[in-house]
């Protein structure tokens, strides 16, 4: 199955993603994490990254897209994949969209997490915490004054996806205000396994 997880920072798409690993056995392709991985090695493209992140902007199209064409022609992405945080754009999801029709590939489902944008604060303060209580390092960009930048930068360059994919007959929108259990369940549900 190929299957794009999308809503705003902090709904929890990482968390439901571990949990769709586990059950349809394919790989969760985090551009987050492929950026952040990139950054911590030093490539030009970390570099060029870093302070975009840094500040809760989106990288460029072009940047992620390059990422994500090579990604999903690994042997373990071919038979399926769980996008995290790609498409952010209509022109990434555009772009994605041509480059699965060249594969002779589709995608099967967007799955978007709908949450009270008000929450939000809330939930990334709490993640912040327990990573910190954990002994983790807490992402820099994990603070109330960023988030509203990546907040906003979901409101006018992301949400216009939905529309996009309602026009496709992609879109399964999902709960994402429930217990984690319950939006898994209701995952589940609208993918039909
Ligand atoms: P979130 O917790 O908001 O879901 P991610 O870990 O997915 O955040 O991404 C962190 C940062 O990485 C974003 O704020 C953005 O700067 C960059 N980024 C990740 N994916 C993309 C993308 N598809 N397009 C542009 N920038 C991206």
């Amino acid at each position: 199955m190929r299957i794009i997880l999308l809503g705003p920072p902090g709904a929890g798409k990482g968390t439901q993603a571990v949990r769709l690993v586990e059950r349809l056995g394919i790989p969760q392709l985090s551009t987050g994490d492929m950026l952040r991985s990139a950054v911590s090695a030093g490539t030009p493209i970390g570099l060029q990254a870093k302070a975009l992140m840094d500040r809760g902007d989106l990288v460029p199209d072009e940047v992620v897209v390059g990422i994500i064409a090579d990604r999903i022609r690994e042997p373990d992405a071919v038979g399926g994949f769980i996008l995290d945080g790609f498409p952010r754009t209509v022109a990434q999801a555009e772009a994605f969209d041509a480059m699965l029709a060249k594969n002779g590939s589709k995608l099967d489902a967007v799955v978007e997490l709908k949450v009270d944008q008000e929450a939000l604060v809330d939930r990334i303060v709490k993640r912040a915490k327990e990573a910190e209580a954990r002994g983790e390092p807490v992402r820099k960009d994990d603070n109330p004054e960023v988030f509203k930048t990546r907040l906003d930068a979901y409101r006018t360059q992301t949400a216009p996806l939905s529309e996009y994919y309602v026009a496709h007959g992609m879109l399964r929108p999902v709960d994402g205000m429930r217990s984690v259990d319950e939006v898994t369940e209701a995952i589940r549900n609208v993918l039909g396994r």
